[in-house]
C-alpha cells in the first residue's frame, strides 16, 4: 500500500511540478532532441507510476529479481492474504483494473492513432495520383499549386511533395534547406514520435500533461528539422525559405516546412542558437532518465532488501511447499525436493 501511495505521489509530482518547470524551460529551444526526450520521460514516467502503483496494490509484496518458483510462491503467499479480506480485495482488484485500463487505454490509442495516420497518407497519395503530380530532380513530387508549401509523407513509401508555388518562388539553396528539413523529418520518423504523443493526449484528454507534451513535441520536431535544414545551408538561408513556405499548414498525416509556430521558428533560425554544451546536455539526459528510473526503482528497490529472506517462513497465512507443488507441479521448487 505504502509503495502504491508513493507512486501516485510521484506521479502528482510529475503532472504538477514537472510540468511547471518544463513549461519555464527555455533551454528546449537550444537543444530540442533532449526536449522531446524529456516531455517522453515525463508522460511515460507518468504512465509506469500508474501502472506501478495498480500493481502494487494488486500484488502486495511482490518480490521481483527472485528465481521464477520463489517469485510465484512469493505471489501465491501475498495474494491469499490480500485477498482474505474483504477491504484487501477490494484495494487489490481496484489495483489491477488502474493497470490494466491504463496499459489497455495507452495500447488502443497509438494503434488507432497510427492506423488513422496511415489512413490519412493512403487518401493523400491516391489524391496526388488524381492530381497527376510531376517528378522533380530532387526526388520531390511537383503538384500544381500557385501558393508555396512544401510538406513531407512519412511511413513506408516516403514521398516529399512541393507545388509549383514553392519550385518557382524558392531559389536553388532556399529549395535545398527545405529539402532537408522535410528530410530530416523523414529520417528521424518524427511521425512516430508525434503518433505517440498525440495518442496519449487523446488517451487520456483530461490530463494536461499529455496536452502539453504532444503540443510541444510537435514544435521541438520542427525545432530540429530546422537544426538539420541549417546543417545544409545557413540559417538565413533556411529563414528565408521558411518565410516562403510558412502560409500553408501541414496536412493530415504529413509534415509540413511551415505551418503553426514559424513566427517563433524564423526568429530563433535569424538570431541563431547558443550551443547547449556537453556538460549540461550529460546532466539533462541523466535527469531525463531519472525521471523514468524512479518509478521502476521506488517498486524494485524495497524488494531488493528481501531477495534473501525466507518468502513464505513468517506469513501467518502461508502455503505450505507441498500446496505450491499441487498447484505447479512442474516447478522447479518441487524438483528440487
Ligand atoms: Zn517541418
Amino acid at each position: 500500500m505504502t509503495i502504491a501511495l508513493v507512486l501516485l505521489g510521484y506521479a502528482l509530482l510529475l503532472a504538477t511540478v514537472g510540468v511547471a518547470v518544463m513549461r519555464r524551460s527555455r533551454w528546449t529551444e537550444r537543444a530540442p532532441r533532449l526536449g522531446i526526450a524529456a516531455w517522453q520521460a515525463l508522460s511515460l514516467a507518468f504512465v509506469a507510476s500508474l501502472v506501478l502503483s495498480g500493481l502494487a496494490l494488486s500484488v502486495p509484496d511482490l518480490r521481483l529479481g527472485t528465481g521464477l518458483a520463489e517469485l510465484l510462491q512469493a505471489c501465491l503467499v501475498a495474494l491469499r492474504a490480500q485477498y482474505a479480506t474483504p477491504g484487501g480485495a477490494v484495494i487489490g482488484a481496484s489495483g489491477a483494473v488502474l493497470a490494466l485500463l491504463v496499459l489497455a487505454r495507452c495500447v488502443w490509442s497509438v494503434a488507432a492513432t497510427l492506423s488513422r495516420a496511415a489512413m490519412d497518407r493512403r487518401r493523400h497519395r491516391e489524391t496526388l495520383r488524381l492530381l497527376g503530380s510531376q517528378p522533380h530532380r530532387s526526388g520531390a513530387v511537383v503538384i500544381e499549386h500557385s501558393v508555396p508549401a512544401a510538406y513531407c509523407l512519412p511511413g513506408i513509401r516516403q514521398e516529399i511533395v512541393l507545388t509549383s508555388g514553392a519550385v518557382d518562388t524558392l531559389s536553388e539553396q532556399q529549395l535545398h534547406s527545405v529539402l532537408a528539413h522535410e528530410r530530416a523529418h523523414l529520417r528521424g520518423r518524427h511521425d512516430l514520435v508525434a503518433a505517440v504523443a498525440i495518442a496519449l493526449r487523446s488517451a487520456f484528454p483530461g490530463v494536461p500533461l499529455f496536452r502539453l507534451a504532444s503540443e510541444e513535441i510537435v514544435r521541438l520536431l520542427e525545432l530540429v528539422a530546422d537544426d538539420a535544414a541549417t546543417r545544409s545551408t545557413h540559417r538565413l538561408v533556411a529563414a528565408e525559405a521558411l518565410l516562403n513556405v510558412a502560409s500553408q499548414p501541414s496536412p493530415a498525416g504529413a509534415f509540413a516546412a511551415g505551418g503553426a509556430g514559424t513566427g517563433e521558428r524564423i526568429r530563433r533560425l535569424i538570431t541563431g542558437v547558443r550551443p547547449f554544451g556537453r556538460i549540461r546536455a550529460a546532466l539533462t539526459g541523466g535527469a531525463t532518465a531519472a525521471l523514468i528510473a524512479l518509478p521502476v526503482g521506488i517498486s524494485v528497490g524495497p524488494a531488493a532488501t528481501l531477495l534473501d529472506t525466507a518468502c513464505c517462513a513468517t506469513d501467518p497465512v502461508a502455503v505450505s511447499h507441498a500446496e505450491i507443488c499441487e498447484a505447479m507441479p512442474t516447478m522447479r521448487a518441487c524438483l528440487n525436493d
